[in-house]
């Protein structure tokens, strides 16, 4: 078999044979096909797409390319969530204490932020001691032992996507469903977790821009699930404006910690409460995730969701007094007002736009190697729907030099809109996928 064929074939829009896409991708991993070849076979698939046959193959491929963990004693069911990244997204530090407070184990392995989204990694790590580096052995141990562990990826589980999303990265072949799904869900099929709750972002601040092509990632990654034995739902939500007001590592942690207390956000409490209400009933613990939401917001208002935040961060060595003083994270030198150049209403918050502000402060990184400050971010005081008069406070800048927050403050300006009303605006509807048995 000659990848060149197989390169060729894929080009023409003909559908590969598992073998043939084993060939590639196998190959590849074994450094046996260069990197040139498995990069001209990315751009026909991301150009031809694939059938659900060749999809479900290549996430069996991936999946099978390295190690899956043993969940078998954990005397909890599993879940696990994933989103698919957002500007000021920290659910993760809010649902799963949450979930697990209601008796439903969480084993999560998460990603760093790359561009514009956070990653909750990097957030986590803003805590004071917190290791994200557990090993496969000591991630199994302490879901055995405490039923919540969120922890780094780990090299040993599908290194075919650790490989090929490098070399998507720097071709330009990340924006390709197939790739996307197989790539997500080759991850989370190792892990374990008997299910899986996906929030799927569509908006400005999402890598799906386009509701059509959220709508079918959504359901490719549920048909992969369902397909593979796991419960598996999926919501897809908006990300047109930063979720919650804070966004930057450290600011997310203390506003989750906020959020735990019963004091978050409003968009922030009702999509964390959402998703813990879809991993309750997922997890048999709710009839329906519209109950499994009534106990989680019963654990957030009785404080055993914070309780599970404090013991989660102390059995992965971090300082759980960071939960009653967030100051223990560290704290921005310059602080500057961002004011409103006019009065009405606030029609528009980019997400985009304000995650280059966080990106400029230094929140996340441009490249996999950059290094973050913990510190800074913007705090949204006005968002969507807010009247506001000239000079009103619209946002803060928590910045680490006075060049970084001049132009970090121009950029938050640039991503509001404030009109005289916000008219012809649509809402957005929750879409909500699932396997059958739990639609
Ligand atoms: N996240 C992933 O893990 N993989 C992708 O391909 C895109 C987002």
């Amino acid at each position: 078999m000659r990848i060149v064929d197989i390169i060729e074939r894929k080009r023409a829009g003909e559908e590969l044979s598992r073998e043939e896409i084993e060939a590639v991708v196998m190959g590849f991993v074994r450094g046996e096909v260069p990197d040139y070849q498995v990069s001209a076979w990315l751009m026909a698939v991301c150009w031809r797409g694939m059938s659900e046959r060749e999809l479900f193959d290549l996430t069996g491929i991936m999946l099978g390319s390295g190690a899956t963990l043993d969940l078998s004693g954990v005397p909890w069911f599993v879940v696990d969530k994933h989103s698919s990244g957002g500007v000021g997204d920290k659910t993760t530090l809010v649902v799963a204490p949450l979930v697990r407070a209601c008796g439903v184990a969480v084993g999560k392995m998460s990603g760093r932020g790359l561009g514009f989204t956070g990653g909750t990694l990097d957030k986590l790590e803003s805590i004071p001691g917190y290791r994200v580096d557990l090993s496969a052995a000591e991630f199994v141990r302490q879901l055995e032992r405490e039923g919540i562990v969120l922890s780094g990826q780990t090299p040993e589980l599908a290194p075919a996507d650790g490989k090929l999303y490098a070399l998507r990265d720097v071709t330009a072949t990340v924006a390709s469903l197939p790739l996307i799904a197989s790539s997500i869900m080759s991850k989370k099929l190792a892990v374990g977790a008997h299910g899986l709750v996906l929030d799927v972002k569509v908006g400005s601040g999402a890598f799906m821009s386009r509701i059509e092509d959220a709508q079918e990632l959504a359901r490719l990654m549920v048909e992969i699930g369902s397909s593979a034995g796991r419960r598996v739902s999926a919501l897809l939500t908006p990300m047109d404006q930063p979720l919650g007001r804070a966004v930057g590592n450290a600011l997310e942690v203390a506003e989750a910690i906020e959020t735990l207390k019963g004091n978050g956000p409003d968009d922030l409490m009702e999509l964390s409460t959402m998703l813990a209400g879809e991993m309750l009933a997922l997890a048999g613990r709710a009839e329906s995730p519209e109950v499994g939401r009534d106990r989680a917001t019963e654990a957030l208002h009785s404080g055993e969701g914070l309780d599970w935040l404090r013991r989660l961060i102390t059995a992965q060595g971090g300082d759980p007094k960071a939960v009653d003083d967030p100051g223990l994270m560290g704290t921005a030198p310059l602080v500057e007002r961002v004011e409103a150049p006019r009065s009405g209403v606030v029609c528009r918050v980019d997400a985009l736009g304000i995650a280059r502000a966080a990106l400029t402060l230094g929140a996340g990184r441009e490249t996999k190697a950059g290094t973050i400050d913990p510190r800074v971010g913007v705090m949204l005081h006005a968002k969507v729907g807010t009247r506001v008069s000239k000079g009103d406070l619209l946002a803060e800048v928590h910045a680490h030099d006075a060049a970084t927050e001049r132009q970090a403050v121009a950029q938050v300006l640039r991503a509001y809109a404030i009109e005289d009303e916000c008219a012809g605006r649509q809402g957005f509807t929750i879409e909500r996928y699932a396997t059958p048995q739990d639609s």
